[in-house]
């Protein structure tokens, strides 16, 4: 059994361009139904993981940005499919890079303990068990 402080994930965009390689477990993980998420992603619902740098064993490929307010909250994805990367949020963790969780493409990733902006979910998605779900932040 390998231990959890080193066990390493690859992210990856659908193309597979550009790879990020984490090691052990995320400081920080949630989902969020906010309709910024959903633009952004293109998804009803986005969970992310923060990593701390430090847990950043390597980030490979070509990288494009978008940071209209500047690089402490960019996103990164791939030129070629626009997928993967990973992304900053300002105050927020601001040592870490958040990763969607979807580009782990692991079914056994850890859980989220709660997911924002419920309300904000599309009408027919259900509450999933044993997840805290908040109005807001
Ligand atoms: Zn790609
Ligand atoms: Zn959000």
């Amino acid at each position: 059994m390998v231990d959890a402080a080193l066990r390493e994930r690859v992210a990856s965009c659908i193309c597979g361009g550009l790879q990020i390689v984490v090691r052990g477990e995320p400081r920080h993980l949630h989902g969020c139904t906010c309709k910024r998420c959903q633009r952004k992603s293109g998804s009803v619902m986005t969970v992310s993981a923060w990593y701390p740098e430090s847990q950043v064993v390597s980030i490979t490929g070509a990288c494009s940005a978008w940071a209209p307010d500047g690089p402490a909250s960019e996103t990164v994805f791939c030129p070629t499919c626009g997928g993967g990367g990973y992304f900053r949020t300002g105050d927020y963790l601001p040592d870490c890079i958040g990763i969607r969780i979807g580009t782990f493409a692991d079914p056994s990733f850890p859980k989220p303990p709660h997911i924002h902006w419920w309300a904000n979910r599309p009408h027919w998605l259900p509450a999933p068990e044993g997840i805290e779900l908040l109005d807001g932040n």
